[in-house]
């Protein structure tokens, strides 16, 4: 996320923690690599300017404390203000009567129709009954996309009505009847995925105005493409103008995006960022938290967001046979498959090693696809061993392993590789006893350390 950026920062950083005592001098240099790393991420340098002012007079007239070191507290007050850039967490304004009416709007290709999927899904796991509303008359391909996304996440999306192709309905008409539709079948949460354009026009705006007025949604959330850095924040301007958005939801925040968009958006329009979108996936989605994004800019990992993909990706079921084999001092492969299982649905590596604090370091040391490819090479030894082989890998004789490595294409060798290294990590969960990790149901607990400790910065 924000590679760039993220690169430059750290690299102040570690200069910082050189420096034993910090001089003058040393905040004047570290402010202006700052300065030039945020100019570069194209920030808007008006924005820049206040934050190096910020930054300075803080650094400047703050007392030392008894557990920071100089350089510490510079760290923490560059991390603070970055946070404070990014924004606060805002939750959706979803409590009131349903049905709540959520409308997306923003410029075409921007990812508005994913992003209408991706916000399904989760308001779905949150257990609401979503409904998906193709507004984007002049575009039937758009709606056809759309259905596709509902069809494969099971989210209903209201039927439009056309002739030969054409849409016989005006957006005003699609919402209405799709509201209609909600109050009978008890939908609580109504999404419209309007119209986008190339280009900010006045038929667009007006369409979008008509139905803010006449539906008055609990959400006006403009769509923001972060790779257009500025550009996007001046089209967001535009919107926040003419139609007053409630919040943004800034996609394509994993591509190679400066974070101009995300550290500019919220100061100039005053709305808050409330999700990112992380990738092409419908569950590439997280709620925005600005100062867990600072800490993930700043190589600082983000536990806390880890948790909370990992609560969303795991089911609980699998989970507790985990924990009661680990109980039972009983791992087994089976159980390994599984855990591989949920690390995939928790992220790509990559993605998971990005949220992981003190990752930064070795970052350069790692190669997420090679990762990857060792993954899928255990995945298909496992699939290739019998129940019986699963749960008792001592009967793996050299028969049995040469079997195995023909029939998921990899050597004897490999499998050897696979068996000493499951049975290094039998050893490793043995050792954790299961109280001393915690349930996995005790996951706040877990957070709750992370979320005190002010180790993070150090
Ligand atoms: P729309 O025209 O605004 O409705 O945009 P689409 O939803 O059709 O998205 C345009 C393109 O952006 C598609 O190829 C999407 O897969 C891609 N896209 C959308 N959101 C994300 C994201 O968060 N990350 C990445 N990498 N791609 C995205």
């Amino acid at each position: 996320m924000f590679d760039g950026l993220s690169t430059k920062l750290e690299r102040v950083f570690k200069n910082l923690r050189g420096y034993g005592k910090l001089s003058e001098k040393n905040i004047e240099d570290s402010l202006k690599e700052v300065r030039l790393s945020l100019l570069e991420a194209d920030v808007n340098y008006l924005i820049v300017k206040e934050f190096i002012e910020t930054v300075k007079n803080k650094a400047i007239g703050e007392k030392v404390t008894d557990s920071l070191t100089p350089s510490q507290q510079m760290i923490k007050i560059i991390r603070d203000e970055i946070a404070s850039l990014l924004g606060n967490h805002e939750p959706l304004n979803i409590k009131a009567k349903p049905p709540v009416i959520i409308m997306l709007t923003g410029l075409q290709g921007s990812g508005k129709t994913t992003t209408a999927g991706k916000l399904a899904l989760y308001l779905h796991r949150m257990k609401r009954r979503v409904y998906l509303i193709p507004a984007d008359v002049y575009r039937p391909a758009a709606i056809l996309q759309l259905k596709k996304i509902g069809s494969s996440i099971n989210i209903p999306v209201y039927e439009t009505h056309e002739e030969n192709g054409v849409i016989t309905q005006t957006p005003e008409n699609i919402v209405q009847n799709a509201i209609d539709i909600a109050e009978k079948q008890a939908y609580d949460t109504l999404i419209i995925d309007t119209a986008g354009r190339l280009e900010i026009d006045e038929p667009l705006m007006n369409e979008l105005k008509l139905l803010k007025n006449k539906f008055n949604p609990n959400e006006t959330i403009f769509v923001a493409d972060s790779m257009l850095g500025q550009s996007a924040v001046t089209v967001a301007k535009t919107f926040n103008e003419a139609l007053g958005i409630t919040g943004v939801i800034l996609t394509k925040v994993d591509g190679d995006s400066r974070g101009g968009a995300a550290l500019s958006i919220k100061k100039t329009i005053n709305k808050p960022i409330k999700f990112i979108g992380v990738g092409e996936k419908l569950s590439d989605f997280e709620v925005f938290y600005g100062d867990r994004i600072a800490d993930r800019i700043l190589g600082m990992g983000d536990v806390l967001s880890l948790i909370d993909k990992a609560q969303e990706a795991i089911d609980e079921k699998d989970a507790k046979s985990i924990e009661d084999s680990l109980a039972k001092g009983d791992f087994t492969v089976k159980d390994f498959a599984e855990q591989l299982k949920m690390m995939s649905k928790i992220g790509g590596i990559a993605q998971i090693a990005a949220m992981i604090p003190g990752f930064s370091k070795i970052k350069d040391k790692f190669n997420p696809e090679s990762a990857e490819k060792e993954i899928a090479k255990i995945k298909a030894i496992i699939n290739s061993m019998t129940e019986k082989e699963r749960i008792n890998p001592d009967i793996l004789n050299g028969n049995r392993r040469k079997r195995i490595a023909s029939g998921s294409g990899t050597t004897v060798n490999d499998v050897n590789i696979f068996i000493n290294k499951f049975e290094e990590v039998k050893k490793m969960m043995k050792s954790f006893k299961k109280n001393k990790l915690g349930s996995l149901k005790n996951v706040n607990n877990i957070k709750n350390i992370f979320n005190k400790g002010d180790f993070k910065w150090r």
